[in-house]
């Protein structure tokens, strides 16, 4: 059984790691490529070590909640890698006028869960407060499918709760546009908790009380041993590695572009941009949707334009270099968020250095902004140059850094991150439909149930063992 897999990002080599762990488990006859167009294999995660820095120029860390990453480090044996963030200073902050403050205690995404911190917190006016406690006795919202960030927020919670914190905190993950991005599918919490309790300020209430219980009678979660965001002693890339020094010889072939899919007699034919033909029993397409849109156009026109209907964003990640004694800030949080009602040109920035040990030399700190995405698409087409100065400008008005950076780093990712718009599960629902007309043909990555890395391990895994159930099977 010949299968071959198109992209070499996280997906891509969960996926076949996954094969490769099936083929050993019940002696499958599984030949596996995975077909990679750049020269290296991580997709959008990258890191890099410069003048004693590690810098990511993707991905910085992975939700611990969601254990299919965990696992999977547990299985290739890189779990004593892994590293905790630097609970000392585990809060982040929230550009208001100008100022940085931190997010109150408690406040978890949407809404507080803690009195007094929110109550003193300067992040919101009076009339702000009272209108998000009215979360507690407003009725429950009508029935819906799905519904948009910004619609879920502004009904419960009010205008301030939406753009001071909400809109930020979620942005900072998926760079998308409030008004825009499906609940359904990125918080389905949420939705839940206002339809189970009504309230989702006595809902959150309820669960860390829960929570604390548990704690004092040892009733601990499996993940609990791990803080909520953990991250490699060397880097993101770890788990790159690992996973391609455990694939046989000859599996990933780098430079390998692959320029058409179709289907034939003995089931799939794929060509390569170097001119290289393959054949497949199998495949598993894991690039983005817009990348696989172009691959079954051809024979799945329908398909084609079901993927080309997920929009993705373009984003830039700049990592900078200083002397810690150039950065008058005490950068006593794990960085902050910038709300698009401040009018600024970045999205979010993170003290890497404090965040995660290991990031830059004694005496110095790197700094990891994030600018672009959905909400400010028009930033991505800046030059390098326009862009470097902007984030200095930025450093310098919120961070009072007048010094230039020992050195900077900007790593660009073009249509990279997915935008969840309202309706994406039955997109998706769609898809997968659509897909089912096509023996032996697979589609996992972050495109459709999750964008973070843990999504995308299991997104990949979960492909190889239907190819390995399902078509190996019959
Ligand atoms: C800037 C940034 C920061 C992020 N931060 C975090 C974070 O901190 N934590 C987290 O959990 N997630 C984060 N994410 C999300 C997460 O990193 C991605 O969703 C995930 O890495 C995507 O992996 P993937 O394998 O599905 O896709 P990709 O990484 O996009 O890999 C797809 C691969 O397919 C290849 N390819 C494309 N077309 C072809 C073709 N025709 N033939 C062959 N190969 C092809 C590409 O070259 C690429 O290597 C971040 C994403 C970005 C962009």
């Amino acid at each position: 059984m010949r299968v071959v897999i198109v992209g070499g990002g996280i997906t891509g080599l969960a996926a076949a790691h996954r094969l490769m762990e099936l083929r050993q488990e019940k002696s499958l006859p599984l030949d596996v490529r995975l077909l990679e167009a750049r020269d290296r294999l991580g997709g959008s995660i990258a890191t890099r070590r410069q003048d004693g820095f590690l810098i990511e120029e993707g991905p910085d860390a992975f939700l611990s909640q969601k254990p299919w990453a965990l696992k999977l480090c547990q299985r290739i044996g890189i779990a004593d890698q892994l590293i905790q963030t630097n609970e000392t200073y585990r809060r982040t902050f929230v550009v208001h006028r100008g100022k940085l403050h931190p997010v109150p205690e408690g406040f978890y995404m949407l809404a507080p869960t803690q009195f007094a911190p929110f109550v003193r917190s300067p992040l919101f006016s009076w009339r702000g407060k009272v209108r998000m406690a009215m979360d507690l006795i407003l009725p429950r919202g009508p029935k819906q499918e799905d519904e948009s960030l910004a619609s879920f927020v502004l009904r419960r919670l009010g205008r301030e709760a939406l753009e001071r914190v909400a809109q930020p905190l979620v942005s900072g993950v998926y760079t998308s546009d409030p008004q825009r991005l499906s609940l359904r599918t990125t918080m389905p919490r949420f939705l839940e908790m206002e339809e189970k309790h009504r309230s989702i300020i006595w809902a959150m209430w309820r669960e860390r009380h829960q929570q604390r219980v548990n704690g004092a009678t040892g009733q601990r979660e499996s993940g609990a041993r791990y803080s909520l965001f953990v991250s490699f002693k060397d880097g993101m890339a770890t788990l790159i590695d690992a996973l391609a020094a455990r694939l046989p010889e000859g599996v990933v072939r780098l430079n390998h572009r692959v320029e058409s899919l179709l289907p034939d007699e003995c089931g799939w034919r794929l060509t390569v941009a170097n001119g290289e033909t393959l054949k497949a029993d199998g495949v598993i397409i894991t690039t983005p949707a817009h990348h696989a849109a172009t691959l079954v156009r051809t024979f799945d026109p329908v398909l084609a334009s079901q993927l080309a209907d997920i929009q993705y964003a373009s984003s830039v990640v700049v990592n900078l270099a200083y002397r810690r004694s150039d950065v008058p800030h005490p950068l006593d949080g794990f960085g902050f968020v910038v709300p698009a009602i401040e009018k600024r040109r970045l999205i979010a920035c993170s003290f890497s250095s404090v965040k995660f040990a290991g990031r830059a030399p004694a005496g110095y700190a790197l700094l990891r902004c994030f600018l672009g995405g959905g909400i400010q698409p028009e930033i991505y087409h800046l030059d390098d140059d326009a862009l470097l100065d902007a984030v200095r400008h930025e450093m310098r008005d919120l961070l009072g850094i007048t010094a230039p950076p020992l050195f900077s780093c900007l790593s660009r990712h073009p249509q990279s991150m997915p935008q969840y718009a309202v309706g994406h599960l039955q997109r998706v629902a769609h898809i997968r439909a659509q897909v089912e007309n096509h023996r032996g043909l697979f589609l996992a990555g972050n495109a459709y149930g999750g964008v973070g890395i843990p999504d995308c391990v299991r997104s990949g895994e979960e492909a190889a063992e239907k190819l390995a159930g399902k078509f190996v099977g019959s």
